[in-house]
């Protein structure tokens, strides 16, 4: 059996799911294959992550009605604290606090959890009659035939397009058919991550202290409740987490040092081991690759999705101004204005995540006197706070237009 569709997204998170809805719903034909099933995708079970989402991604959320329906669900977070020392209970004498006041009063970022956003996603995808949303699915091949691009899933379906769409995540296979290389390292590092409630109030205040085996980020959400964002040598992190329950509280409430009151568990602790890849070339013949299949960042900036949430906004750009013009949206000069849009960005937020990490996750002298000198820098220049926050909303540079909540 053969298929013929415009677009052949691969992988169906959060990514690939968004370009599908937004390529849907300006008329393009789209498939979109997922290798989770649907009561899986839409279960209230969650592996504890949330996401700090920029002005940038809001707008684009905004735009597809889906902000209006998690709103309610949304934390606004106003206060940024970093600190950094060798233990959380004595923080060395510098910390960095960024305000709202600083950035026109607006909220310094968003906190969602993954299931609200994975849940409103689905139910728009299923309710767009372009999309045909195939569950339970995996994709075993992919070749060029007769010039277009064909998928073969593993009940034997054929699919051909246009253009076929990397979004399976890290580590993708879709992007080792298509034969292009990662470049990065592993950095030996996990984050462990979930959702405590607590009994003082967070007054939306982000908190994040750098201690040597990498940075614990304690992140806001609705009612007295935060996320963490623990990242340790893999080691410590898996002996950690296999801590029962009382252990494992009393580890975490250490680290948390008071900050919230008592804490107690709201989701069980997940481990996600962290590595650097990206990809050597976002696009091949009649191929191309967005979100973690590109680029698997370090959390340490709470950047991985806002940045594939930009892949979306340009590549969805890209691809329906090509189609209204009657160009053909797979052809190599139209999936070279998407690389050529995405390259800088992605370079430098993985460099700038990887810099840091390699800053504040080191025991050396040296470095321990130049994150004091760095902190102080950024302490006592209001103009530098305020271009890093700019830079975090993802609205500076050349905005694709659903960014700026604009029609395309
Ligand atoms: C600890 C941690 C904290 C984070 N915090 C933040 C944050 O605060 N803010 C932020 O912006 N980002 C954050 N991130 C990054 C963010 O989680 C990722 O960037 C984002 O989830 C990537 O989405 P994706 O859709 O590209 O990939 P994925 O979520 O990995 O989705 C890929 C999909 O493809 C499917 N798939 C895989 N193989 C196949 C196949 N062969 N056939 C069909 N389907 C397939 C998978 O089932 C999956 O559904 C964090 C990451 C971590 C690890």
């Amino acid at each position: 059996m053969q298929e013929k569709k415009d677009v052949a997204i691969v992988g169906g998170g959060i990514v690939g799911s968004l370009l599908a809805l937004i390529l849907g719903l300006n008329g393009l034909r789209v498939v979109l294959i997922e290798k989770q099933t649907l009561h899986d995708l839409n279960t209230d079970l969650y592996d504890g992550r949330s996401y700090a989402l920029n002005a940038a991604s809001k707008g684009l959320l905004s735009k597809l009605n889906i902000w209006e329906e998690v709103k309610e669900k949304v934390q606004t977070v106003s206060k940024i604290i970093l600190q950094q020392g060798l233990d959380v209970a004595h923080p060395q004498p510098f910390e960095v606090n960024f305000f709202d006041y600083e950035i026109d009063n607006s909220p310094i970022f968003y906190m969602l959890e993954d299931r609200f956003l994975r849940q409103t996603i689905l139910r728009k995808i299923r309710e767009c009659p372009k999309i045909n949303h195939l569950t339970s699915k995996t994709v075993q091949g992919q070749k060029i035939v007769d010039g277009l691009i064909e998928i073969t899933l593993n009940d034997r379906r054929r699919i051909i397009a246009e253009v076929a769409i990397g979004a399976d995540g890290f580590p993708s296979k879709s992007s080792a058919r298509a034969k292009i290389k990662n470049i990065g390292r592993n950095y030996k590092q996990s984050s462990i991550v979930g959702v405590v409630r607590h009994a003082l109030p967070h007054n939306n205040e982000a908190f994040q202290f750098f201690l040597p085996g990498g940075p614990l980020a304690i992140l806001p959400l609705v009612g007295n409740r935060s996320c963490y964002v623990w990242t340790m040598g893999t080691d410590e992190a898996k002996k950690i987490n296999k801590l029962d329950e009382s252990l494992f509280l009393e580890r975490l409430g250490k680290a948390f040092n008071d900050r919230r009151g008592e804490i107690q568990l709201d989701t069980p602790s997940k481990v996600f081991p962290i590595t650097l890849a990206i990809a050597e070339k976002l696009v091949k013949e009649r191929f191309a690759l967005i979100g973690d299949s590109a680029h698997n960042i370090h959390p340490i900036a709470g950047q991985g999705l806002n940045l594939g949430i930009r892949d979306v906004a340009c590549l969805s750009e890209v691809l329906i101004l090509a189609r209204r013009c009657g160009e053909d949206i797979g052809a190599t000069n139209v999936l070279k204005r998407y690389s050529r849009w995405r390259n800088y960005d992605i370079l430098s937020m993985s460099l700038f995540t990887d810099i840091t990490n390699k800053i504040f996750s080191d025991n050396g002298f040296l470095l321990q006197i130049a994150r004091g000198f760095s902190f102080d820098i950024v302490r006592k220049s209001p103009r530098l706070k305020t271009y890093l926050m700019k830079e975090a909303s993802g609205l500076n540079g050349d905005v694709p237009k659903l960014l700026q909540g604009k029609h395309i």
